[in-house]
């Protein structure tokens, strides 16, 4: 593995451990529940909109390191965010992780979250990348 590589695992490990964003919200105003059955990720969202922007955005349940680590990532990428912007950022990673090219803007977009580029070399641990980001624009369609 090179350098970059290491510096995007460090992200994801500490993502992974930190349960800074994996807890309930005391308003939510709707959640969504995802659930991954290759691996056994079980993920509830909880997500606080009002105006047209995530206002707040937390995350409860199990599962591995990825998807644990991916959906905290999540979290920090589009909170605050209006729910336009986060469908589009969601878009950008779903591409990123199917090896479509992305441009530097995009990359910026994605900020921490670009260090799951290599998860597409691993095709079991795609869709735990996936699970939170594929459950959250499903929900946000409804918006
Ligand atoms: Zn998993």
């Amino acid at each position: 593995m090179s350098e970059v590589n290491d510096i995007y695992s460090e992200i994801i490990m500490e993502h992974a451990r930190d349960g800074r964003h994996k807890h309930e919200l005391e308003t939510e105003t709707c959640s969504a529940h995802g659930h991954n059955p290759n691996c056994g990720d079980d993920i509830t969202l909880h997500i606080f909109l009002a105006d047209g922007i995530i206002n707040d955005l937390s995350f409860t349940g199990d599962g591995c390191a990825i998807s644990q680590s991916s959906t905290s990532v999540m979290i920090e990428t589009l909170k605050g965010k209006t729910i336009t912007q986060a469908k589009e950022i969601v878009d950008i990673f779903v591409d990123m992780i199917d090896r479509k090219e992305i441009s530097k803007e995009q990359k910026k977009l994605l900020k921490d979250a670009y260090a799951f580029q290599n998860i597409s070399n691993m095709p079991a641990r795609v869709k735990c990348a996936l699970l939170s980001w594929k459950t959250l624009k499903e929900k946000l369609e409804k918006y």
